[in-house]
């Protein structure tokens, strides 16, 4: 099939690539003109592993093309997806104008009727917007599908490839028709494609996501209990996750859920739950317990250190809001290096991947190094917010060796509090007993 992918971002970069290698031809387009300019030199504008090998392979077989030229793309396809960024607004919803316009810009460019994919995580009664747009705008009867993507970034190319299902919110079966077609190579392992009306599929992707946000809301909060009761969070989490119908998976303490999906999702999904009179009181306390989670690392430090962090100095390991992505958005690192930074503190950081991201808004107040160890040096302490696998086995002599004092705040509880207690270390984890 002729497909446009329209936004070329996290979502329509890895849905563009992925459908271009299962045969179709594509054109993703953006209108960030810098972003389309880099592909085409073979720049990726993200860190998604292995994407960059299946961009050059689709490129190279002259299936997958980039433009910022957008109307070009919807010119000759049958299917368009819409893949635009959906941000959240200040009043908490999510910001359709993106949506909107690239509508707006199909209805006005289209020469036949097409499919419309909207792959944006968008709110309850967009498809129905779109749709009036469309027909305003132009003269063809173009279908519209509620297609949200579930991938999660650091696994996008086999969440996409290998979904646990997908969802089509469509009307005629004809559309569904043009669906199971595209997507039929996808699911040849048994997993389901569901299709259901509009409105249902936009809201299941809210119901994902926000379950999800509560899940680890719920594990963040017992763990702050499990430290007043004298339990430990990991036993906590065993013990209870191993019924089935509670699940081990998903269920980890930490920092705080960031990225650029559940904070805004979360707020969307309260937006409309208040907009139809049903406040999600759920939802609620969800982002609040999320809220004071990312300043949880900030306050064990104060508590170890107090008040005012003049002449300390920190190494942080970790930026991104989880590993295997450089996305900075809502991460949890920036609330614990703002705080320390205003207690006058000073910190170097180190990430695998994020440390361009996140420079943009740290800029120089913070010393970004070359490597784990190199930010060790005269540290007071280590402070792990993302657990990169590389973190998890670290190299013992040199921490002991660089750092200044031998104390670690262990965000993500990936270290064994034994072995560091055997070394002299104080560890301070998430939800355990501090040793
Ligand atoms: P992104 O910000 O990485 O990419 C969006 C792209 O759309 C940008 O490159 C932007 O320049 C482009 N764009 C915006 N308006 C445009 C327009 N009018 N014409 C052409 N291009 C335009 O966003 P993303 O992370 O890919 O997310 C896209 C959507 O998918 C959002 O609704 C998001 O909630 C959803 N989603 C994201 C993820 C994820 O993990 N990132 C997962 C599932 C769903």
């Amino acid at each position: 099939m002729d497909i446009a992918v329209i936004g070329t971002g996290y979502v329509g970069l890895v849905a563009g690539t992925c459908l271009a290698d299962l045969g179709h031809d594509v054109v993703c387009a953006d209108k960030d003109e810098q972003k389309i300019a880099g592909l085409l030199e073979g720049q990726m504008p993200i860190y998604e592993p292995g994407l960059d090998q299946l961009v050059a392979r689709n490129v190279r077989e002259g299936r997958l093309q980039f433009t910022a030229d957008t109307p070009s793309a919807i010119l000759g396809c049958e299917v368009c997806y819409i893949a635009v960024g959906t941000p959240m607004a200040e009043d908490g919803s999510a910001s359709l104008s993106g949506v909107l316009a690239v509508a707006k810009l199909i209805g006005e460019t289209a020469t036949a009727a097409l499919t419309v994919v909207i792959k944006s995580t968008v709110p309850v009664g967009t498809a129905d917007k779109v749709r009036e747009i469309l027909l305003e705008s132009g003269s063809h009867a173009h279908e519209v599908v509620s297609n949200p993507e579930f991938l999660k970034e650091g696994s996008a190319v086999n969440d996409f490839t290998s979904p646990d299902r997908i969802i089509c919110g469509c009307r005629l079966p004809e559309t569904e028709e043009v669906m199971r077609r595209l997507y039929h190579p996808l699911v040849r392992t048994g997993k389901p494609i569901h299709f259901m009306d509009n409105r249902s599929a936009e809201l299941s992707k809210y119901a994902a996501n926000a379950f999800l946000a509560t899940k680890i809301s719920f594990i963040n909060d017992l763990a702050n209990l499990c430290e007043r009761v004298g339990a430990d969070v990991d036993a906590v989490r065993r013990g209870a996750g191993s019924d089935s119908r509670i699940g081990l998976r998903f269920f980890f303490p930490g920092v705080g859920y960031g990225g650029s999906c559940f904070p805004k999702d979360v707020q969307a999904l309260m937006f409309t739950a208040r907009e139809y009179g049903h406040p999600l009181e759920i939802l609620e306390a969800v982002e609040a317990v999320n809220y004071r989670q990312k300043q949880v690392l900030g306050q064990k430090v104060i508590k170890r250190f107090g008040e005012d962090l003049t002449g300390k100095h920190f190494a942080i390991w970790g930026l991104s809001f989880k590993p295997r992505t450089d996305d900075m958005r809502e991460a949890p690192s920036l609330v614990l290096i703002e705080e320390l930074l205003q207690r006058g503190a000073t910190v170097a950081a180190y990430d695998p991947e994020a440390m361009e991201e996140a420079k943009h808004t740290l800029g120089d107040r913070v010393a970004f190094g070359d490597s784990s160890d190199a930010v060790l040096n005269g540290a007071d302490a280590l402070v792990l917010v993302t657990e990169w696998s590389e973190f998890r086995n670290p190299d013992l002599d040199e921490l002991k060796q660089r750092m200044r004092q031998r104390i670690i705040f262990d965000g993500r509880n990936i270290y064994d509090p034994e072995l560091f207690r055997e070394i002299g270390f104080e560890l301070y984890a998430i939800g355990r007993p501090s040793v």
